[in-house]
């Protein structure tokens, strides 16, 4: 049975409490990229249009539980949401559980929109304390999970809340941006048009090792590049110079090599790279290795022939998930890599295939090379995206109701 979602829930007249993941850049108040906040707008529009009022929950950044700390309120996002919304948004107090906040609930009218301070400034929410849950719980009539970012984390508002509200037989349901994060990145796992071809980068080798371990039954190809690809050339005895690759992560590529050698899954590493002398934008000597990289030179891009090749293995897919830079591509010598996988998964998607980039660096790479829009689907959660396609079922996802 699918879950339940916000557009079948009668919510007439009662208090939605919806947690949704607002973690987004803020500098010096100002908020970067508001894609999060955006992309929340249709569940959110979903319950005040029809009588509903609202009280969102969110995290922002990673502050422990010490209670305010201005670095980390979300009061620049409860201005911001307000403009997107073109209604007032309320924001009472710096404690998302103190009277204040809980009386600022109960006088919502219709239409009506609050915002409480971070939840990660509460200890309860790390630890999903009962006595956090139920003063949180007892702010809604009914409850709504919208935070696709956070789906990977049992965390108090994401896991007890929703469980307290059950435990008063209040409604929990999905809101629309959870499923369609759901429904883009489950189905190219479940049914993906074939050829599938996942491409992975970045620096977090240990994350996606998973994901390979995962893929390798369901896709076509898997295209490596970015830091992720040292390990692998490591382990099949290349040379990569000062290029990262931890023991732990050479062991583990060399077992993942195994494995696709005994599937009909074809892995793709890099046959030239984009090397420097140093880790900087412009302090090093800058040279293009065919094979192997000479002794004090590391890999941060893949390299032109590699670039190549990787587009055209994109092109010819039906479906692409793409998680990871292919180098840093922050820094301009090096994202010619990221910028033709792109490129590429733009081709492919005009053409007629499914496109969906992983969130995380990946999703502002696509921002920066002002392409976002050109994908099928540009995920909100970079965690949360690759822990569905390590395979890993949502726990906060599964308390929700059924339809
Ligand atoms: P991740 O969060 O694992 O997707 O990693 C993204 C980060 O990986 C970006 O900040 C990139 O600058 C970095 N990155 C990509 N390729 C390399 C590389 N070859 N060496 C070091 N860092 C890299």
């Amino acid at each position: 049975m699918p879950t339940k979602t916000i557009a079948q829930l009668d919510v007439t007249n009662k208090r939605v409490l919806c947690r949704v993941d607002f973690n987004v850049p803020i500098e010096d108040g100002v908020i970067g990229d508001d894609r999060r906040i955006r992309e929340a707008l249709p569940t959110l529009r979903s319950v005040l249009d029809r009588g509903g009022s609202l009280v969102l929950m969110s995290h922002l950044g990673r502050p422990e539980g010490r209670g305010f700390e201005a670095e980390f309120s979300l009061k620049p996002v409860a201005a911001k949401l307000g403009e997107l919304l073109g209604r007032p948004v309320k924001f009472p107090s710096n404690d998302c559980t103190d009277a204040v906040s809980a009386a600022a609930a109960m006088a919502l009218k219709p239409g009506e929109v609050l915002l409480l301070e971070n939840v990660r400034f509460a200890k309860g929410e790390k630890k999903g304390e009962a006595e956090y849950a139920a003063k949180l719980a007892s702010d809604g009539h009914a409850y709504c999970n919208d935070a696709f970012g956070t789906a990977h984390r049992e965390d108090g508002s994401m896991f007890a809340v929703p469980k307290a509200m059950k435990a008063q037989d209040k409604a929990c349901v999905a809101g629309l941006l959870l499923m369609k994060e759901l429904k883009y990145l489950g189905e190219a796992l479940a049914k993906p048009a074939k050829p599938f071809c996942v491409v992975l980068g970045g620096a977090k080798v240990t994350d996606k090792i998973g994901v390979v371990d995962n893929l390798i039954a369901k896709a076509d190809s898997i295209v490596i590049g970015g830091a992720m690809a040292y390990p692998f050339l490591r382990a099949m005895g290349k040379k990569i110079g000062s290029s990262r690759a931890s023991d732990e992560d050479t062991a583990a590529a060399k077992a993942l090599i195994d494995h696709a050698a005994r599937s009909t899954c074809e892995l793709f590493l890099p046959e030239d790279h984009v090397c420097s002398t140093h880790f900087s934008e412009r302090d090093g000597n800058i040279e293009v290795f065919d094979g192997a990289i000479r002794d004090g030179f590391m890999g941060l891009d893949i390299g032109p022939k590699t670039q190549l090749r990787y587009a055209m293995i994109i092109k010819k897919a039906k479906t692409i998930v793409w998680n990871g830079p292919m180098g840093v591509f922050e820094w301009s010598p090096f994202r010619v890599g990221t910028m033709m996988v792109a490129q590429a998964m733009v081709d492919a998607t005009k053409a007629g295939a499914v496109s969906i980039v992983g969130g995380g660096d990946s999703a502002a790479a696509a921002e920066m090379l002002h392409l976002a829009d050109k994908f099928s689907h540009v995920s909100t959660g970079g965690g949360a995206s690759l822990e569905m396609l390590a395979g890993k079922p949502f726990a906060t996802v599964a308390l929700l109701d059924q339809a």
